[in-house]
C-alpha cells in the first residue's frame, strides 16, 4: 500500500486518505488563492470525491465570492479551521485537496502553473512545467487515463 497518500490539519482533529494518484495538481498563482492561503499560491490535487477517505474529524463548507459567480466552496478543519479542499461550481464529485496538507507535501509536484498574471515576481516557475496566464485547456494537457476518470465524473 505504498501508493497511499495521508494528511491532515494542523491540528490532527481531520486526517484523511487519498485513494490513488490524483488527475492532476493545479499550482494556482491566482489573487483568490493568495487570499484565502495568505500566500504566494495555492497547490491543488484533484480528485473523485470518493477517493478522498476521512478518516477522522469533521469538516465545514465556506462559500467563498469569486469574480465569476461560480460557487467556490472551501471545507475547513471545524476545530482548527485549516482549508482541507475546495469544490468549485457546485460539484461535489470533484475535490481540489490542498496538497500540503499531505504529510509528506513533497509527495505531489505541480503538473501545471495557473494564472501566472498575478504570481508574485519572486517566484521562479521551473523549467519543463507548462505555465498559463489563466486557465488552461485540459483536454490538451491532462494525460488520458486522468481525462477518463474525469469522464466518468461529468460525462
Ligand atoms: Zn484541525
Ligand atoms: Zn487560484
Amino acid at each position: 500500500m505504498t501508493d497511499l497518500l495521508d494528511g491532515g490539519c494542523a491540528c490532527g482533529a481531520v486526517r484523511y486518505r487519498l485513494g490513488s494518484a490524483p488527475m492532476f495538481v493545479n499550482c494556482c498563482h491566482c489573487r483568490d488563492c493568495q487570499r484565502q492561503t495568505g500566500s504566494a499560491f495555492a497547490i491543488n490535487a484533484l480528485f473523485e470525491a470518493d477517493r478522498f477517505v476521512l478518516l477522522s474529524g469533521e469538516t465545514a463548507p465556506f462559500a467563498m465570492p469569486t469574480d465569476s459567480g461560480r460557487p467556490h466552496t472551501i471545507h475547513r478543519c471545524t476545530a482548527c479551521g485549516t482549508a482541507l479542499w475546495s469544490e468549485y461550481g457546485g460539484r461535489a464529485t470533484l475535490r481540489f485537496v490542498r496538497a500540503a496538507t499531505l504529510d509528506d507535501p513533497a509527495a505531489l509536484t505541480p503538473d501545471v502553473h495557473i494564472y501566472t498574471r498575478s504570481k508574485l515576481p519572486w517566484v521562479a516557475l521551473p523549467d519543463g512545467v507548462p505555465a498559463f496566464e489563466a486557465y488552461y485547456d485540459s483536454r490538451t494537457l491532462w494525460p488520458a487515463a486522468s481525462l477518463e476518470r474525469r469522464r466518468v465524473l461529468f460525462g
